[in-house]
């Protein structure tokens, strides 16, 4: 009798508890999915701690070129803040059949900044058996190709061009901004994702071995540089998109301008002390559209975001200033005009 009502009750609820637990082992199943992606990475350090640069460069002269291995394969390495005040970021990725360059900084002439030299030492081979180097960047701004002409006309090493037709025919995008293209280092795949807005050729990368996103200006501790907020709030919502259902370790962007509490270090800073680490999250990129979309196209802050148009503001203040200028000759002219007139009454009462 217990069984039947048991069985009876159960029967009537069958429908509920049955989807109950489609849900459990639905939930359970995306779980151990993204538990399984999260180990598959491969891991790697971000325990480093940056050259601050110094108060006095002259004063105290720096190494140029830091580089902390995040492990065998990943190298990050970093300008001296001495060298050059934008201290950026590049990437070496190493794979089975290519090694891939992002970005190649702020220095031109390899006496001043070893680039080439200490990326080779990097690389695995030795002569002739190097192995192949890609060069490629974030975007075209001047800090992030510099060092271009170091490797240029090396036997194995190929450059892509950095401007907006180089890039959109090396990748193959013939949609772009939208859709992504692959590069293949063997057994490692890079992502290529368009995200103008900073600039017109910015591209971000995702290493599908080690989760890392390089997110170059697009986002980064520091000033949001948006020439364009509307390519830059699409682009915001396609890399949220992209990232969505990836496992992301970390976002590495191209420069650190903040110190451990948020704050801005002064533009064309050479001494960070206390500086912000480097990484920022998936949650920060998910975040990142509808801070984008709060911009209000001069200068906007939302959460740990700061966003510039530097043009907008240099306009605007060009304008005030010619604004400023016109009401200073007017007001000297009247000025004139009423001594002047002041002057002729004073004369035909004497
Ligand atoms: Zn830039
Ligand atoms: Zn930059």
């Amino acid at each position: 009798m217990r069984r039947t009502v048991f069985r009876s009750a159960f029967r009537t609820s069958s429908w509920p508890v049955s989807w109950l637990g489609a849900c459990i082992g639905l939930a359970v199943a995306m779980v151990f999915a993204a538990a399984a992606a999260q180990a598959q990475l491969v891991p790697g350090t971000m325990d480093v701690h940056w050259n601050e640069g110094a108060q006095n460069c002259k004063a105290s002269p720096q190494p140029p070129l830091q580089v902390h291995a995040y492990n065998a394969q990943t190298y990050i390495l970093r300008e001296n803040l001495c060298s050059t005040f934008e201290a950026p970021f590049m990437y070496l990725l190493i794979g089975s059949t290519k090694a891939l360059l992002i970005d190649t900084g702020d220095v031109a002439d390899p006496n001043e900044m070893p680039l080439e030299r200490t990326v080779m030492q990097l690389l695995p081979g030795e002569g002739t058996a190097k192995l192949a180097l890609l060069v490629v960047h974030t975007h075209r701004h001047l800090d992030h190709r510099a060092g271009d002409g170091q490797f240029a006309r090396l036997a194995n090493v190929e450059v892509v061009g950095f401007d907006i037709d180089s890039v959109r025919r090396y990748y193959k995008f013939t949609d772009w901004p939208g859709g992504t293209a692959q590069i293949e280092l063997g057994g490692r795949t890079i992502d290529a994702i368009p995200t103008p807005g900073h600039n017109e050729t910015e591209v971000s990368f995702y290493d599908r071995n080690t989760g890392l996103f390089f997110s170059g200006d697009f986002l980064m501790p520091g000033r949001l540089l948006i020439d364009d907020a509307r390519a830059d709030l699409a682009s915001a919502q396609r890399a949220a998109a992209f990232v969505k259902d990836r496992p992301v370790s970390y976002v590495l962007g191209g420069h650190i301008e903040m110190d451990a509490r948020g704050e801005l270090f002064p533009w064309e800073s050479q001494y960070h002390p206390h500086e912000r680490a480097l990484p920022m999250t998936k949650d920060d990129l998910l975040a990142l559209p509808a801070a984008v979309g709060s911009f209000n196209g001069f200068y906007t802050t939302s959460g740990k975001f700061v966003m510039i148009n530097s043009i907008r503001i240099l306009i605007a203040l060009a304008v005030l200033m010619v604004v400023a200028l016109i009401a200073i000759g007017f007001l000297l002219v009247r000025f004139v005009r009423r001594r002047r007139a002041r002057k002729l009454q004073a004369g035909s009462a004497r």
